[in-house]
């Protein structure tokens, strides 16, 4: 079967890392004999400064047609900020989250997984943690307070009187088909769902509520409960392994994924997935562009290899696949290779390139 996948390599260690986990899409397709059209198109910083747009109209038009983008980070250097004077405002980062707007992209998976190889660098203790950790985070993406109308009311006579809003406002329809999302992935996965929310205060999460009842009907092997955020915020660090799937709104997805995947340890391991009606993803590592290290040979490329995994998982329904990358990388692991990120005493130290082969070897030979 042939594939069409746009990757768009960014800015910063994205082009380094987007390499190796094209080596490794390659390496599948020979395995499992699958063919795959890769195109290159532009996105962030590069595309500023070739075109003057941080998201170009023909790279939206090649993702539309696409079977699924891979995608490696933007953003150039925060210490610099080249873009403050652009003249429509326009900068790197914004044409990440045009391009999930185009595709209609309104669920983002973000997997905090530990592998046990490294479990000595999550900071919880050994007797919490456990030998490893899997939970998925679903966070709606396209609606809530972030999207809300925004206002600012200035009182000149009193400015203590001065007052801002912003309206967190969600339909039925878009609480049902994220929910619908979270509910099919635990179906692949441990068959438990905790929708989290703030239904003692928020009327949205009451009707939240309402609509994960209706949608529960429809997935009988799934057992489901509600937690409130503040609840959910402190379980992720005191019992994080009673978690299975948890589904939650763009707010308070966006905090519980970045405290779900500090628990790890491991900025460089952890990839995304962000998927709308349709089979077409958006597949990236959850770090950002580490300008820092751009361009040395040492970031990890194991975010954007797992995200290839996820792309096999769920938007081409090829399990096999997906699992023999996330086996290989298990397997370098396991054989003491480390990036710099993730290395302490005793290990191997590798860089991205080499990191990358190791992993298509293990591809080849099963693990
Ligand atoms: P960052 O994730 O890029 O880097 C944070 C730290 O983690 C740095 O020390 C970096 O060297 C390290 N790091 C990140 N990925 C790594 C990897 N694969 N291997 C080894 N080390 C890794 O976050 P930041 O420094 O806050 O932001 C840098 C730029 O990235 C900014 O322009 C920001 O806007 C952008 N950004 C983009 C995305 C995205 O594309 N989705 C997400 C976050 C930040």
């Amino acid at each position: 079967m042939t594939k069409r996948i746009v990757i768009l390599p960014g800015d910063g260690i994205g082009p380094e890392i987007v390499m190796q986990a094209v080596m490794v899409l390659h390496e599948i397709g020979d395995k499992f004999n699958h063919g795959f059209i890769i195109d290159e198109q532009m996105i962030g910083e590069v595309a500023l400064d070739a075109e003057g747009c941080s998201l170009p109209d023909k790279t939206i038009a090649k993702c539309k047609q696409a079977d699924a983008v891979l995608l490696g980070a933007v953003g150039g250097d925060p210490n610099i900020n080249r873009w403050k004077n652009h003249p429509t405002g326009d900068r790197p980062e914004k044409g990440l989250l045009k391009i999930r707007k185009e595709l209609n992209l309104f669920s983002n998976l973000r997997p905090a997984i530990l592998y046990s190889e490294l479990k000595d660098a999550s900071p919880l203790k050994a007797e919490i943690i456990g030998n490893n950790l899997d939970v998925m985070i679903v966070r709606e993406l396209t609606s809530g307070i972030y999207f809300g109308k925004k206002s600012r009311v200035t009182d000149a006579e009193n400015d203590e009187e001065t007052y801002a809003t912003d309206e967190l406002f969600y339909s039925k329809k878009e609480i049902r088909r994220i929910l619908k999302t979270g509910f099919e992935i635990a179906t692949k996965r441990n068959n438990n769902v905790v929708v989290v929310d703030k239904a003692n205060v928020l009327e949205s999460s009451k009707l939240w509520r309402e609509v994960t009842a209706e949608v529960a009907n429809d997935f009988p092997s799934v057992t489901y409960s509600h937690m409130y955020v503040d609840n959910a915020a402190m379980q992720l660090v005191v019992n994080p392994k009673q978690f299975d799937v948890i589904i939650t709104t763009n707010m308070f997805g966006d905090i519980l994924s970045d405290e779900a995947s500090m628990i790890t340890g491991s900025i460089g391991m952890l990839p995304s997935a962000s998927l709308g009606e349709t089979t077409l993803g958006l597949y990236e590592p959850s770090h950002g562009s580490a300008p820092d290290i751009a361009g040395e040979d040492i970031a990890n490329p194991i975010a954007t290899i797992l995200s290839v995994a996820m792309m096999f998982r769920y938007s081409f329904s090829m399990e096999a696949e997906a699992a023999a990358i996330e086996a290989a990388v298990g397997k370098v692991l396991a054989d003491g290779y480390r990036t710099k990120d993730i290395y302490t005493d005793g290990f191997k130290l590798v860089g991205t390139s080499q990191m990358g082969e190791l992993i298509c070897e293990r591809i080849v030979n099963n693990g």
